[in-house]
């Protein structure tokens, strides 16, 4: 932001040089390309660290720049086409309320201007005329702007969000688990971790086709909305593994949630699909130091799961207690079916 006001105010600088050397050309008074020189010279020093307010200044700067380049110029002069710098400028970096107010210090700047010149030479028109202009280019550039802004918030958004299931990604997750870990620092409160993953999935796959799997893997995801809190993370880790964050709960009600997405999982199955199960590992900690630690405890606990014969939850408790959670302690409690 702070670069390409550099580079409007040195195009200023230039143009008032420029008007001034050529024979037979208008000219300018030199205080504005002054001016607008000193500018660039700071904006590219300790541009990107100035506030918003200051940078929010520089295109009615740039106004009065041109009004006042305008309001000394000798001669006739079409200079009021760069009204449409700042005007561009602050349009696109500060959207409406940015537009609507350079607009009006253009109205105001050139309106002094044009008093400042004789009488009689269609001031009115020629106000009209550059009103009529900023507004449109302001306008236009403002519309444009904010489908930018709405368009990248999208990508964004998309880029965080699994394309099948409409649950978080792996990065999507990763953001806001480190928001939940802090919050979980902050409260001294727990938060636990239910790793998933289906049963025998890949055999769905080899008998009803990848397309059948696709649309368990949708259904797996809607018990997931329907059994979770706002608050919860879901996310779809690749494949057909997901993993729930839930803030606030211990490992007793995580195992809950684990058994109702489970069992909520095999009581219907979608059109053409068979029936599938899924295998649960539970974990959870008090502001753990590493949300890793939690993941890989609860992934043990789901392959304890496994090994067990699948479709139940095992609970970590091994881990908390400082236990490998490997061993024997770590599926201390599990549930079927
Ligand atoms: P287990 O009970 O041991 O988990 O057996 P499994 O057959 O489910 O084994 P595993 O978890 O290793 O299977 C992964 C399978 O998931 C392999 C692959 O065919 C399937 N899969 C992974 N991603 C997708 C996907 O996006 N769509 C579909 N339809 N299948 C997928
Ligand atoms: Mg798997
Ligand atoms: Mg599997």
């Amino acid at each position: 932001m702070a670069y390409s006001a550099a580079v409007m105010f040195a195009g200023a600088t230039i143009i008032d040089s420029v008007e001034t050397a050529v024979p037979g050309g208008q000219t300018f008074s030199i205080a504005p390309g002054v001016g607008a020189l000193v500018l660039v010279l700071a904006l590219v020093t300790v541009g990107p660290r100035l506030p918003l307010p200051a940078l929010a200044a520089l295109g009615p700067l740039g106004v009065a720049g041109i009004a006042v380049a305008l309001g000394t110029t000798s001669g006739a002069t079409d200079g009021a086409i760069l009204y449409s710098w700042p005007v561009l400028w602050e349009a696109y970096f500060f959207g409406k309320r940015g537009t609507v107010a350079i607009v009006l210090c253009v109205g105001v700047a050139h309106g002094l201007a044009l008093s400042s010149m004789p009488e009689g030479a269609g001031n009115v028109d020629r106000w009209i005329d550059v009103m009529a202009s900023v507004t449109v280019i302001g306008t236009v550039v403002e519309i444009l702007a904010a489908r930018n802004r709405r368009l990248l918030a999208r990508i964004s958004g998309e880029a965080r969000v699994d394309g099948l299931t409409g649950l978080l990604n792996r990065r999507g997750f990763e953001e806001r688990a480190d928001v939940e870990l802090a919050r979980s620092h902050r409260e001294r409160s727990p938060l636990a971790i239910a790793c998933f993953d289906l049963d025998f999935f890949k055999r769905v796959n080899d008998e009803f086709g990848h397309d059948v799997g696709d649309r368990v893997l949708v259904h797996l995801a809607e018990c997931f909305r329907h059994e979770s809190r706002e608050i919860d993370l879901v996310a779809r880790m690749g494949g057909e593994e997901f993993v729930a964050l839930l803030p606030g709960a211990n490992a007793e009600e995580a195992s809950g949630f684990a058994d109702r997405v489970r069992h909520a999982l095999q009581a219907t199955s979608p059109a053409g699909a068979p029936r599938v199960t899924a295998s649960a590992g539970v974990a959870s900690a008090v502001a753990p130091e590493h949300l890793t630690e939690v993941i890989r405890a609860a992934d043990m606990a789901l392959y304890a799961a496994k090994a067990q014969g699948r479709n139940r939850t095992v609970l970590d408790r091994g881990w908390q207690t400082g236990f490998e959670p490997a061993t024997a302690g770590t599926t201390s409690r599990s549930s079927t079916n």
